[in-house]
């Protein structure tokens, strides 16, 4: 029988009322003739309480008992998913990730799917078994141990779980009715779009759409998944939703596609830094071995010899990176004259594939920000997407200044 994956997130299964709701969808698609696997997040909060809870107990924390503690939210909903639909007379059963097995490296906290043996979950599907539910989000290591995927990684399971089963489409049911030019909830002009190219959805989930995560997108498209987010609380129908699909399968896009962002920044400068060959490897070499995330950087053109870097990070990584540079210059590795650290700046980000063939997209953006008078701190940029640091109290401001510069609340 053809399969189907429909992940159902946080605010999707919040409730017993909500899990009742999400069953009756199921029940839709079995009815049709599908095995299903359904993957759920746990009830919305309960990640960011239980995350809460292993920081309390622990701020260094072991990541296996974090992922071992935060790994807990899925199996609840599942539980209560396979129960629900047993109760419709719907033959199901849950499975904890270890239980597929989803095998994941074993970088606690974002470990990557490696592989899905589909034979246990097949071997139920010939069973007769109709639905197998699968707690999303988690897997186990090499070593045996519960690993997590990383904030929003129920995504990723339901597009690994799709590629491993060649489900005839992967369903991610939300609590917005599809894929929007910008945040539905920041700006109130975003447009749900009907399609979006793998690349466009792939950076817009990068720079901070956290509609679906981004590696969900990078499988998805590597294993070429037919991915559809619609709303698990409007009336259903076939052509709900956004289709995420490849780019020659969309008539006609804008020039910018969406605008993304990320509230979350950090800025830091390292002033009067040598500048010499090996300075650069020589800041960020132990920063990334520190873990530290960074993402944009700048050198400023030197004066007798010494340079700023300026690089922004995510800002509750500025204190492992404090320490990391602490470290190196404790070494002897470099020295600096200042440590400038700003933890209120947001990056905004315009993204389409548009911008391969037209030029001008880097102008329009700055200047619609200097109108509104936003100050832009540093700027990146690829051949789809232009990001800027800015003032996080002007974030909402940029995103809509752009989103009308660029025209998006029309097709
Ligand atoms: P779930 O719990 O179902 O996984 P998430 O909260 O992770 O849901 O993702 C859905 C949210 O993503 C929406 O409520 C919306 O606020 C946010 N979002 C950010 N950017 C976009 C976008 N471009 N289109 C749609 N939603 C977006
Ligand atoms: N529950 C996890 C989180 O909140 C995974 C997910 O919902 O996708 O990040
Ligand atoms: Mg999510």
């Amino acid at each position: 029988m053809p399969v189907l994956v429909m992940k159902f997130g946080g605010t999707s299964v919040a409730n017993i009322d909500r899990i009742h709701r999400a069953a009756k969808r199921v029940a839709l698609e079995v009815a049709k003739g599908y095995d299903v696997i359904v993957v759920v997040s746990a009830m919305s909060g309960k990640t960011n309480e239980l995350v809460g809870w292993v920081n309390e107990t622990s701020p260094l924390y072991d990541a296996r008992e974090y992922d071992a503690v935060v790994a807990s939210g899925e199996n609840v909903t599942a539980g209560l998913m396979a129960l629900r639909l047993q109760e419709m007379d719907i033959p199901a059963r849950s499975w904890q990730g270890w239980q597929v097995p989803v095998k994941t490296t074993s970088a606690h906290g974002s470990a990557r799917i490696e592989d899905i043996p589909p034979d246990n979950i097949n071997r139920k599907f010939a069973e007769g078994m109709r639905v197998a539910v699968v707690a999303g989000f988690q897997g186990i290591s090499p070593e045996g141990r519960v690993t997590t995927l990383g904030r929003g990684g129920s995504d990723t399971t339901a597009v690994a779980f799709a590629a491993a089963f060649n489900a005839e489409r992967c369903d991610i049911y939300t609590d917005v009715d599809g894929v929007y030019t910008t945040d539905p909830r920041i700006c109130d002009k975003a447009r749900k779009l009907d399609r979006i190219a793998f690349e466009e959805m792939l950076e817009l989930a990068s720079l901070g759409a956290k509609v679906l995560q981004t590696r969900s997108v990078e499988l998805a498209m590597r294993y070429k998944v037919r991915l559809r987010v619609l709303s698990s609380f409007d009336e259903y129908s076939e052509t709900a939703g956004t289709l995420v699909c490849d780019e020659e399968e969309i008539m006609e896009s804008n020039v910018v596609a969406g605008v993304a962002f990320n509230r979350d920044e950090a800025k830091m400068t390292l002033t009067a830094v040598a500048d010499r060959p090996g300075i650069a490897a020589a800041i960020f070499g132990p920063l990334s071995e520190a873990g530290v995330n960074v993402d944009m950087i700048v050198q400023n053109i030197s004066e007798d010899g010494r340079t700023d870097m300026t690089f922004s990070l995510p800002v509750d990584q500025i204190k492992r990176a404090e320490k990391a540079v602490m470290q190196a210059t404790g070494r002897g590795d470099y020295t600096f004259s200042d440590l400038v650290t700003d933890d209120a700046v947001a990056k905004v980000s315009v993204v389409g594939i548009g911008m391969r063939s037209h030029t001008g997209v880097a102008a329009r953006m700055f200047k619609a920000l200097s109108a509104e008078r936003i100050n832009i701190k540093v700027i990146t940029t690829s051949e789809i997407k232009i990001s800027v640091l800015i003032d996080r109290k002007y974030m909402e401001l940029a995103v809509q200044a752009l989103h009308d510069e660029f025209g998006l609340e029309k097709a």
